[in-house]
């Protein structure tokens, strides 16, 4: 259950999907697309939990959501196209789509897979770094 001190599950959710800090809601924790910052400006939240393999739950998800859509894509192809479908088509669609999607997507998954883990495990010590023991 929410206090007045840890933002509701819904809000750490649209926060990531906004890009912002499911922590605090501030801008600037995505440093490139690929990759965050170390500490989130404004409340200090450490993004990787102090996990070095923190990335790879959304680099998980994804993964995942990409090869669902290609999936679906594909089977919807093949059946509007049915009896001739365009296999050369398909097949170096399904190729694209399979590489570009989980990139576009990563930023999103991984402060989505971020907020996740914060709506399960409330701020710990260590999430905002040894000098700054609070938990927010
Ligand atoms: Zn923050």
């Amino acid at each position: 259950m929410p206090t007045a001190s840890l933002p509701s599950p819904h809000s750490r959710l649209t926060r990531a999907l906004r890009l912002r800090c499911p922590s605090c809601g501030a801008r600037g924790i995505v440093a490139g697309w690929l990759r965050l910052a170390a500490r989130c400006p404004h409340c200090a939240f450490r993004p990787d939990r102090g996990e070095p393999d923190h990335f790879l739950g959304g680099y998980v998800v994804s993964l995942g959501i990409a090869e669902g859509v290609a999936a679906i894509l594909w089977v919807v192809l093949l059946t509007v196209t049915w009896p001739n479908p365009p296999w050369v088509l398909m097949q170096w669609a399904a190729a694209v789509l399979v590489v570009v999607t989980p990139v576009l997507l990563y930023p999103f998954t991984r402060l989505l897979f971020l907020a996740v883990d914060l709506i399960a495990q409330p701020h710990r010590p260590g999430d905002f770094g040894s000098e700054d023991p609070t938990f927010k």
